[in-house]
Order: C-alpha cells, then sequence, then structure tokens
C-alpha cells in the first residue's frame, strides 16, 4: 500500500486514525497484476483534509495511460481463470471482504472522515454499505439467474445464462469512497469480471484500503487493480481501452456524457446526478416532513446524489412548513466530522466551496429569497458551507434545475399535487424523490407519475438498501446497480437452444 522508505518527510503533517501525530507523510502506490508499484511517469500529488486542509494526509500516485495499460493488460491475463472459477467461490472472497471489511470498519470510517469530510456516523454507514453489498454480492455467487423457457419446437430445449463481460473499467466518486467502488468491484467480480478501478482523486485512501480489503482476501493477482490519477487522463484511457469490456462509472452528468461519447462500442453503465425532490402535501405529518428533509438535504453536506434539494409545498401548509424546517436549519452544527455534537462537515474540497457559494450569489441574483446561510463561515478554517435554505424558488431558476452538491435546499409552492408533479418532472435529472402524505392515492398517483428511479413515501429522498436495485432515469442514469438486478450489468445474457429431435426444424417457417 506504502513506500515504507519514502515515508519520512521532515516538517510534514500526517493524521492517522488512531492520534493525529504531524511526523510523516504516507505514500501510497497503484495496485497492478499483484504488485503494489509507483506510477510509471514518477508523478505524484497530494490530498488534504477538507476539515483542516493544512493538515497532509498522504502522496499519491498520478496514475497515466501507460499505468492503465499495464493495468487493464493484467486484469485481460487473469480473465480467463477467474471467468473459470465457479461463481460460488468468487463469492467466498467476498465473504473475506465482508468479515476483514467488518473487523475495520471503524479505523476505515475514520480515514474516510479525515479524507472527505463527512461525519464519523455517515462514514460508519458508508462502510456499513460496502459490507452489506458484499454479502448480497456473494450471495448472487450462488444464483447468477438465468431462465428457461419452453420452446416452440418439440424436442428443443432453451435457456439462458450469465456469462463475465471481461475486463470491467471502474470509475467511482469521492461522496462514498467505500460504498461505491465496492459495489462496483463486488459485483464486477461475483460475475466473473476481473477489474481495473480508478477513484476520484480527492479519496484515494479509502480505495486503497478497499483493494488491501481484497488482497487480504486472497483475490488472486490480477484480479482487481488499481489506478489513482486524474480522470481526464488516467480515467479516460481506462474508458477508450478496447479491452475494457465494459464500463461503470458513478459521478457527474457532465463527466458521464464524455464517457459515453468516447468510449466506443462496448458496455457503459451510468450512475450520475440529481435534483432530487420531495413533495409535502397538506395532509402530510409536518413533523416527519421536516425531520425528512433536514436528513436528506443536509446530510453528508447534500453532497450526495440522493440528496434533498428541491423541496415542493402545498401552498396550504407552506408557511408552516417553512418556519418549522427554518426552526431546525438554524440549530445544525457546523465543524469536523470527527466531533460527536457536528451535524454538518465541510466540503470536499475549495471548488466545490466555491461552487456552493457561486449558485447562491445566482439565487439571490434570480430573486430566490434566502432564510438560512448563504455563506462561507468565518469562524472556520476548512472547506466549510452553512446550511441553506432559499424559499420563493421558481421552475425555471437554475438553482432548481442545476445541481448543486452541498448544503442547500430550495423551497417551492405548488398548488395542488398535479402542479408539484409538474415541477418536479421539469428537470433534466431523474434520480430519487419522495412525498410526504397520509392519503395513499396521493401517493400511489405520485408513485406513478414521478419521473424518478426511486421514489420514497413518508421518508427522505435517501436511504437505499442494498439488496434493492438503485439507479436513476433521463440524465440521471442508465443502469441499475445492486441485488439481483445488479447482476445485469456485469455479465452477458447467452441464449441457449438444444436440439435433441435429430432433424431440422426451421424457426418461423415449420
Ligand atoms: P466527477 O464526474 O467529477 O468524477 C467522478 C469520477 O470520474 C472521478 O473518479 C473522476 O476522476 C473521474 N473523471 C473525471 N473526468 C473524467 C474523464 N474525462 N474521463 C474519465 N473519468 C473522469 O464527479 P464527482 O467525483 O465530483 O462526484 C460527484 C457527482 O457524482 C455528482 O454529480 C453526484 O450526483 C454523482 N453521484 C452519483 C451517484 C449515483 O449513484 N447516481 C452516487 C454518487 C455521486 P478525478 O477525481 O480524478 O477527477
Amino acid at each position: 500500500m506504502f513506500d515504507a522508505a519514502e515515508t519520512k518527510r521532515e516538517n510534514s503533517r500526517v493524521s492517522t486514525y488512531l492520534f493525529r501525530v504531524v511526523l510523516v507523510v504516507l505514500k501510497y502506490q497503484l495496485l497492478i497484476n499483484g504488485e503494489w508499484v509507483n506510477s510509471e511517469s514518477g508523478e505524484t500529488y497530494q490530498r488534504v483534509n477538507p476539515a483542516e486542509p493544512d493538515e497532509v494526509l498522504g502522496e499519491f500516485q498520478k496514475g497515466n495511460a501507460v499505468d492503465v495499460e499495464k493495468a487493464v493488460g493484467a486484469a485481460e491475463d487473469a480473465c480467463e481463470g477467474w471467468a473459470e472459477t465457479p461463481a460460488p467461490k468468487r463469492a467466498e472472497y467476498l465473504y473475506k471482504a465482508a468479515q476483514l471489511l467488518t473487523q475495520q470498519k471503524e479505523e476505515l470510517s475514520r480515514t474516510m472522515t479525515l479524507e472527505m469530510g463527512k461525519t464519523l456516523a455517515d462514514a460508519r454507514a458508508d462502510v456499513q454499505e460496502a459490507i452489506d453489498v458484499a454479502y448480497c454480492a456473494a450471495a448472487e455467487g450462488r444464483r447468477l439467474l438465468g431462465h428457461t423457457t419452453p420452446s416452440e419446437k418439440k424436442d428443443k430445449f432453451a435457456y439462458t445464462v450469465r456469462l463475465p463481460i471481461g475486463v470491467a473499467g471502474l470509475i467511482s466518486p469521492w461522496n462514498f469512497p467505500i460504498a461505491i467502488p465496492a459495489r462496483k468491484v463486488f459485483y464486477a467480480l461475483v460475475c466473473g469480471n476481473t477489474a481495473v478501478l480508478k477513484p476520484a482523486s480527492d479519496t484515494p485512501i479509502c480505495a486503497t484500503r478497499l483493494a488491501q480489503v481484497l488482497e487480504q482476501a486472497g483475490v488472486p493477482k490480477g484480479v482487481v487493480n488499481l489506478v489513482t490519477g486524474p480522470g481526464e487522463s488516467a480515467g479516460m484511457a481506462l474508458v477508450k481501452d478496447k479491452r475494457v469490456r465494459v464500463v461503470s462509472f458513478t459521478g457527474s452528468k457532465e463527466t458521464g456524457a464524455t464517457i459515453l461519447r468516447e468510449a466506443g462500442i462496448k458496455r457503459v453503465n451510468l450512475e450520475l446526478g440529481g435534483k432530487n425532490p420531495v413533495i409535502v402535501m397538506d395532509d402530510a405529518d409536518l413533523n416527519l416532513a421536516v425531520n425528512g428533509v433536514l436528513w436528506g438535504g443536509y446530510e453528508t453536506t447534500g453532497q450526495r446524489c440522493t440528496a434533498a434539494s428541491r423541496v415542493i409545498i402545498l401552498e396550504e401548509v407552506k408557511e408552516t412548513f417553512e418556519r418549522m424546517l427554518l426552526e431546525q436549519v438554524r440549530k445544525l452544527r457546523l465543524g469536523n466530522g470527527l466531533n460527536a455534537d457536528v451535524d454538518v462537515g465541510p466540503l470536499v474540497n475549495k471548488a466545490a466551496q466555491d461552487k456552493v457559494s457561486r449558485y447562491c450569489e445566482i439565487g439571490l441574483s434570480e430573486g430566490a429569497k434566502l432564510l438560512a446561510g448563504g455563506h462561507v463561515p468565518a469562524n472556520l478554517k476548512g472547506w466549510f458551507f452553512e446550511p441553506t435554505l432559499f424559499t420563493d424558488c421558481k421552475r425555471e431558476m437554475r438553482i432548481a434545475q442545476e445541481e448543486i452538491f452541498g448544503p442547500v435546499v430550495c423551497l417551492f409552492s405548488a398548488e395542488n399535487l398535479e402542479d408539484a408533479i409538474s415541477l418536479v418532472n421539469s428537470v433534466d435529472y431523474g434520480l430519487s424523490s419522495s412525498i410526504y402524505t397520509n392519503n395513499f392515492r396521493n401517493a400511489f398517483v405520485a408513485i406513478n407519475k414521478l419521473q424518478t428511479g426511486l421514489t420514497y413515501v413518508n421518508s427522505p429522498t435517501i436511504g437505499s438498501e442494498a439488496h434493492l436495485p438503485f439507479g436513476g432515469v433521463k440524465h440521471s442514469g442508465t443502469t441499475r446497480e445492486g441485488g439481483p438486478d445488479g447482476t445485469a450489468e456485469f455479465t452477458e445474457l447467452k441464449t441457449v437452444y438444444i436440439d435433441y429431435s435429430g432433424k431440422l426444424q426451421k424457426a418461423f417457417l415449420d
């Protein structure tokens, strides 16, 4: 994982998960064909703690196209042996990985908080999700279901079987730095593919730890490879490599669109952003709705693809709901996610902080009314942003249409359910939605008409479970991850016909 000879750097600082001693910068490496190696170029970069940006967390390889080429070569060489390993045996490595993740959960969670800023409670949930995903994926090793069906001919048998695709190129974001790479790697592996993981440049430690866990679980060399480095070079090299037969990408819709354009003819699975709405009906339990919006909107500092960023409230209850929500938003405590009394951690980096600030200015210039927040707090030196609440938002506004990816919630009013649904569906995104109502007709109408991949009734827009399919519609993505449906991402469905009649039977003619 790291090169001990290179770790000593005078006057450098490092945070470890056990204690914060300022001594060395750990140097991390790439995993190619079972070896931890430096990048071909020798170039490295540093990552700092977003809550304390003068704390350097480590030095990481700036992998490039040459490194990717080697990693894909290793994955390709490992393909045949891994594909021939029976799926239940492949699954055993994942059960082992689940156990290792469970043992390492606390230290991994602390590492995650240091690396990308989410609160420790959130980080523990992230690791727990990876553990649950490992068990779910492993269970698929004893299923990988195809189906049998009657043939239209006599003495002929037809069925489908799920086969591996080949080398999988996996590109992940930083906001769920263990859970998302885990979901991709575990499903790719159990389905019999080998993998090259290119994690987000902001979270290389978590990705390295995941690769280490798989190494400790005994996964054969070359089956999982890790290349850290810039998306535009290392990521794009992975996408374009013809030996990569399936790309699984989670990230922004802009990057997703570039990948789709550049990948060539291969399977491309995209999980993209969201502009997730909550509808609050006039018959809703308003306390429940306020708690749901608080959790969905500000958890993980609003940096979730499923974060609630639009709240559409029926006119009759708008004023009351707004007052109740504002009271709670003002109570949210900003700070270092390692402190147990903190609700909202920092944003991931300075660029994210600038982007959220810019959107607040845009919102004001468009005529939205700022109820809370809207600024970088003066008393904190990390990349923090105040929990922000806008009201009187209109559907044409940019803050109503574009993904801000920060602690910003926009309130709208609607005349009735139809008006609210039309507002929900007025954006390009379609990931998650929620409706608070005690009227089951309202709930079912919304479930059927909201153009999103997930709909929650009387719960926030976040909270997906590992064994259920996850994914969006419209510009939020093209695939479903997780559970039995998740195997479709990483398998070719082969159709098989076996004719034991001993004669030529012509389909559609005889
Ligand atoms: P980005 O799209 O910026 O980056 C995602 C990954 O793609 C990173 O590993 C990045 O590398 C890499 N990348 C960047 N440019 C390229 C390129 N040209 N070719 C190949 N790879 C590239 O997204 P963020 O990391 O900022 O993540 C936030 C976004 O992810 C939000 O839009 C969020 O909604 C979405 N998301 C979606 C989820 C879903 O399941 N639908 C879940 C979580 C997040 P590098 O870091 O080096 O730039």
